[in-house]
């Protein structure tokens, strides 16, 4: 079974054929030069860049399209309405015009997922063993997912605020390195006391899986208030580490806590934070500690948004026939939940 999978959720444009957990192409077209000089991304141009590119990115997705397919699977939510819109009017054309059942997936269950996905040659070849403990950690989520089975979830922890992302991406922005975060981690690589201004780490004392990222946002606010341009430019390393430290030991903390509490025996982590090398090594330690193991996406396209991951959560979904059964109800929801 073939599937077509889109996913145009924020401002990626991407379009995937998988079979199984087999990822036959992935094809991404990133946005991100058109939005960085606002310095996020603008819904109306990502809208735009979606529909401009969407036809030319199914076709390098897959040549022969009739020949080869058989399921359309698209992303219903969460993301930005009019770039969800984008996707999804695409896979209703395409199922009607081919007479392919079509699939809902939630962008979540996709990045549960991405750390199962394998390449065109069945690699590599990971076991679930459920219950699996899903990290989502991304710039719109934070959540801790006890992942019971195929397809059944519940969301055991989320962030009452700013996502982890988020607050990285605003911290960069605060400290005058544009608007993504993985600069922090390339400035903290070579300090020597990584957290030496020990900015609090949020919700700790807290006995529940729930995260919290604006007060944390807000000392650094105020420690930039009291330093000069000079004193901030000596010690831009220290900052970045000492924030992303803050975050990332908050992060470690609750995972722990989620561990304890779930006693899964494998945890899953998946979004863009999960590319970060300080992220991966103190969740790894955390997951030691419990007897655990932990997975990460096997390649690193897939810790981004890809449609590679819809793809093969469609695939579990087409399995118990899960099809889109009335295209006049079948609409995008933006703050679609696991
Ligand atoms: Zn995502």
């Amino acid at each position: 079974m073939n599937i077509l999978a889109i996913d145009t959720s924020c401002d990626e444009t991407s379009v995937a054929v998988t079979n199984g957990r087999r990822v036959l192409s992935n094809v991404v077209y990133s946005q991100v030069l058109l939005h960085k000089k606002w310095g996020g991304v603008v819904p109306s141009i990502a809208k735009r860049a979606h529909e401009e590119r969407i036809d030319f990115v199914i076709q390098k997705a897959c040549k022969k399209f009739t020949d080869n397919i058989d399921v359309i699977a698209v992303t219903q939510g969460p993301g930005l309405a009019i770039a969800l819109e984008v996707g999804i009017a695409k896979a209703k054309e395409l199922s009607l015009q081919f007479k392919k059942p079509l699939i809902a997936v939630n962008h979540m269950e996709g990045h549960l997922y991405s750390s199962f996905v394998q390449n065109s040659k069945g690699n590599p070849k990971r076991d679930f063993a459920f219950p699996i403990l899903g990290f989502l950690i991304s710039g719109s989520h934070t959540e801790l997912v006890l992942w019971k089975d195929h397809l059944d979830y519940e969301v055991i922890g989320e962030t009452l605020d700013d996502a982890a992302g988020e607050a990285l991406d605003k911290g960069a922005r605060m400290l005058g390195l544009g608007y993504r975060a993985p600069v922090l981690e390339t400035l903290a690589r070579d300090v020597k006391n990584s957290d030496e201004f020990l900015f609090p780490r949020p919700m700790l004392r807290s006995d529940n899986l729930q995260f919290s990222f604006s007060g944390l946002k807000t000392s650094l606010l105020y420690l930039l208030q009291k330093m000069s341009d000079e004193e901030k430019a000596k010690k831009i390393k220290e900052l970045a580490s000492s924030y992303q430290e803050a975050v990332f030991d908050t992060l470690a903390f609750k995972l722990n806590k989620a561990l304890k509490k779930t006693k899964c025996a494998t945890v899953v982590a998946g979004g863009g934070v999960v590319v970060n090398q300080r992220f991966k090594s103190k969740m790894n330690t955390v997951v030691k500690e419990n007897n655990a193991k932990i997975f990460f996406p096997p390649y690193k396209y897939l810790t981004g948004d890809n449609a590679a991951m819809i793809g093969v959560a469609a695939y579990y979904k087409a399995l118990k026939k899960n099809f889109v059964k009335d295209f006049q109800k079948f609409e995008r929801i933006p703050r679609l939940r696991l």
